[in-house]
């Protein structure tokens, strides 16, 4: 998974659905943390401005 910084409203959603924290803003960027990330699709599934894309 990946977000689309141009999309991203930062609502924050997609972190606080995150089962397991894998994603982290920085400085006004989300990263995904791929070492971490389960590919389970949550993220996606919350996010409204359709910013998170399979990688
Ligand atoms: S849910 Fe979507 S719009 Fe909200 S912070 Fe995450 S990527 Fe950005
Ligand atoms: S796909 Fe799942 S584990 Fe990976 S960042 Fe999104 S919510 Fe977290």
């Amino acid at each position: 998974m990946m977000i689309v910084m141009e999309k991203c409203k930062k609502c924050l959603s997609c972190i606080n659905v995150c089962p397991v924290q894998a994603i982290r803003e920085k400085d006004g960027v989300l990263e995904i943390d791929r070492d971490i990330c389960l590919q389970c699709g949550c993220c996606k599934s919350c996010c409204a401005s359709d910013a998170i894309v399979h990688d």
